[in-house]
């Protein structure tokens, strides 16, 4: 599943293809992902120009001209993917977009749990998927203060504390265990029983870890690809995520899966107490 990073570097990916590039004709080929896409509305796009490809969390925002939005959510599987126009069409290839450059770019999601919704820039604050977003891990409102508001008053263990989406938005299993094993903090520990310190070193690793995997271009499990479709290589560095029976990077210990809730969490039980 994509989090925060694999979305940043779609966004980045992205950008050559579509800045300054008018979009002209869109076949909405499959409508039926996690919301019904609204064909009407996105074939208003036609015409309007590329102007910004924006992150928010773990959207995708293209601004065109014309006040118009379109913003995309991959879901568990979806790629946003810039090709010829004769590339041959994949099974899954649910929404084809048509350049003035004569390229294409393709909205692949075989699980179809992803988003495509055209709306207005001035719309976008009243769109549900937005409107409860917490902080982004790279706003400086990300301080230990802020975490630890939510921490010092919760039963909730901190693997979870930090996938709430209300609180640091773009988080996902994979990133809140590796921030985790980052600070040496046990995922299964209630979020009231960590100290003001601990919950400060949490806040400060967020943005760190993120950046690093950036720098990898995310995390590569099955079917994240960015705009060209390539991997990213973030995998070959985890701490701990999908590593359990393996050895700890900065201990003798071994890596354990423990399932909280039917998610698993990994720790070292070496550095993680
Ligand atoms: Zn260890």
């Amino acid at each position: 599943m994509p989090e925060l990073p694999e979305v940043e570097t779609v966004c980045r990916s992205l950008r050559p293809h579509l800045l300054g590039r008018t979009i002209e004709r869109i076949d909405v080929r499959e409508p039926r992902l996690r919301v019904r896409v609204d064909e009407r509305q996105v074939k208003k796009l036609a015409g309007k120009r590329v102007e910004s490809v924006e992150r928010v969390a773990k959207y995708i925002l293209l601004n065109l001209t014309d006040n118009n939005v379109w913003l995309f959510h991959l879901g568990m599987s979806g790629k946003l993917i810039a090709t010829e126009r004769d590339t041959p069409h994949q099974k899954h290839d649910h929404i084809v977009v048509d350049l003035d450059d004569g390229r294409q770019l393709r909205y692949h999601d075989p699980r179809r749990f992803g988003l495509a919704i055209a709306t207005q820039a001035d719309a976008l604050g009243e769109l549900a998927q937005l409107r409860h977003l917490g902080v982004d891990p790279f706003d400086e409102r990300l301080s230990g203060e802020y975490l630890f508001g939510f921490t010092r008053a919760s039963d909730r263990r901190i693997r979870d504390l930090l996938l709430d989406q209300q609180i640091v938005a773009g988080l996902g299993n994979i990133y809140a265990n590796e921030v985790l094993a980052m600070v040496q903090v046990k995922p299964t520990t209630r979020s009231w029983r960590l100290t003001r310190k601990q919950v400060a070193m949490i806040a400060a690793a967020i943005p760190e870890l993120l950046h690093d995997a950036i720098q990898w271009c995310g995390t590569s499990f099955s079917d994240y690809r960015d705009a060209d479709d390539k991997s990213g290589e973030f995998q070959n560095h985890l701490r701990v995520y999908d590593r359990h029976g393996e050895s700890c990077r900065s201990c003798p210990g071994i890596i354990k899966r423990v399932a909280i809730g039917n998610r698993s969490a990994f720790y070292c039980p070496g550095c993680q107490k």
